[in-house]
């Protein structure tokens, strides 16, 4: 299996999916990196007179992120070399290019219908052996695959990475009720000794485990934070070193993670969970739903509950 795989294609190219394309051509896995087409010129395409067909602007959102990788992944941690192994793509013109890969992995919004359209299209260019993962954070994996065949729901699971992928060891297998158990014993020995991770095989329960618990402890942290008037950087002192982390603490965590999407996390258990108590701890804290309708997103934004400099 280590040999077997050499080629991965990384639907979405957001924080995350830069993030696994990097650590996957790091270690030598060539990578094709696919993103939406945009809808819209920037002012800088429109002033070279391109247009919404040229390969420039319809790749924009992956060639962005490969530029971005570089600086974020630098050289000794990484092979001064990684990011000439990611080829940038969109889902429109090369879609059709998974069936030259050994593992496409899915890391777009954690959006359920998304993500079901998105695996429906995979399927369409699926070839037998073709290892198909999703990085979701908790949605179901049996519900995302529910409208797909019964070959590809055999080779598809989730892997779900952490937050940044260079970084975090773990890695979380999530085997739907369909997935071969001998594949799934596979790629648990390839992230390993291939990447280095250290895997945990999960449940497909709603957030299976790292995120149902994180998920909990930072909603009730937001709370509290709201109810008692606690500031960012009272927070911030005893949820950092004091806890044991060394940096990201809780709010810097969720900078990080993109507000929005920790707010689709939160959403995966309140759909699912019908017990009253936990089911009111994943209602959306008002304070994050705040920064969300200002835009102050995280990172990604370059504001959230911190501004990025
Ligand atoms: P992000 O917002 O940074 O990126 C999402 C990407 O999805 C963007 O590149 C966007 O262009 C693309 N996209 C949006 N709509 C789409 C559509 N209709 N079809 C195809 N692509 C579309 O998000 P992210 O943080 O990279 O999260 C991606 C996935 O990884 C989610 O499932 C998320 O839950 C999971 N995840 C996130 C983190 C984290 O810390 N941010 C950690 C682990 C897992």
């Amino acid at each position: 299996m280590n040999q077997s795989i050499r080629k991965a294609a990384v639907i979405g190219s957001g924080i995350m999916g830069s993030g696994i394309a990097a650590h996957l051509a790091n270690a030598g896995i060539s990578c094709l990196l696919l993103d939406i087409v945009p809808s819209k010129l920037t002012d800088e395409e429109a002033a070279k007179g391109l247009t919404l067909e040229h390969p420039a602007v319809r790749n924009r959102l992956a060639t962005a992120a490969i530029a971005k990788l570089a600086k974020i992944n630098p050289a000794p941690l990484y092979d001064p070399d990684f990011a000439k192994r990611i080829t940038p793509g969109n889902l429109e013109d090369d879609l059709a290019r998974v069936a030259d890969v050994d593992w496409v992995i899915e890391v777009v919004v954690e959006n359920l219908q998304v993500k079901r359209e998105l695996l429906r299209k995979v399927e369409a260019h699926w070839k037998p052996g073709l290892v198909v993962s999703s990085n979701t954070s908790g949605i179901s994996i049996d519900e995302m695959s529910a409208e797909c065949g019964p070959e590809f729901r055999k080779h598809f699971m989730g892997t779900h990475f952490f937050n940044p992928p260079r970084y975090m060891k773990l890695l979380e297998i999530i085997p739907g009720r369909d997935t071969d158990a001998a594949l799934v014993r596979r790629m648990k020995d390839f992230c390993e000794n291939a990447l280095g991770k250290g895997v945990v095989i999960a449940k497909d329960t709603p957030n299976f485990v790292a995120n149902r618990i994180g998920t909990y402890g930072l909603l009730v942290t937001l709370r509290e934070m709201a109810e008692k008037g606690y500031t960012v950087e009272e927070i911030e002192a005893v949820t950092g070193p004091a806890m044991g982390r060394p940096k990201s603490a809780t709010l810097r965590t969720l900078d990080l993670v993109g507000i929005d999407t920790f707010l689709h996390v939160a959403d995966n258990v309140h759909r699912n969970v019908m017990d009253g108590a936990e089911r009111a701890v994943f209602e959306h804290p008002a304070l994050a739903k705040e920064l969300v309708a200002r835009g102050w997103i995280g990172e990604k934004a370059g504001q959230g509950f911190f501004k990025k400099i």
